[in-house]
């Protein structure tokens, strides 16, 4: 599988770029990943290890889907639930991938 350039998420597919440094907007701190909602640009830092990558995209993630769905998540809620869905998704190989919805099917 590819490292993703792409993320649908809700209505909105988002670039995604794997920059050496990510920086705050306002502050210009360095941080792990960022989302910009209005460009649609998710920001992962390259340089960090492959699954504090994957984690660092989840959260990313996380915060997409509550901006798409008006949830109002804190930094510590997103944190958790993309922690959650990354051992979800390692757990349950099998159970995830595009074939998702076909094997409800009877
Ligand atoms: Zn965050």
């Amino acid at each position: 599988m590819a490292i993703p350039k792409k993320l649908k998420i809700g209505p909105s597919t988002h670039r995604v770029n794997y920059p050496k440094v990510v920086r705050l907007t306002e502050s210009g701190k360095e941080l792990n990943g960022s989302i910009l909602f209005d460009d649609q640009v998710v920001n992962i830092r390259s340089g960090l290890p492959a699954a504090r990558r994957a984690e660092v995209l989840l959260h990313e993630v996380m915060h997409g889907i509550a901006h798409d769905r008006s949830i109002d998540l804190d930094e510590e809620d997103v944190t958790q639930m993309a922690r959650g869905w990354l051992a979800f998704i390692i757990d349950n190989p099998k159970i995830m991938g595009t074939k998702f919805l076909d094997i409800w099917k009877e």
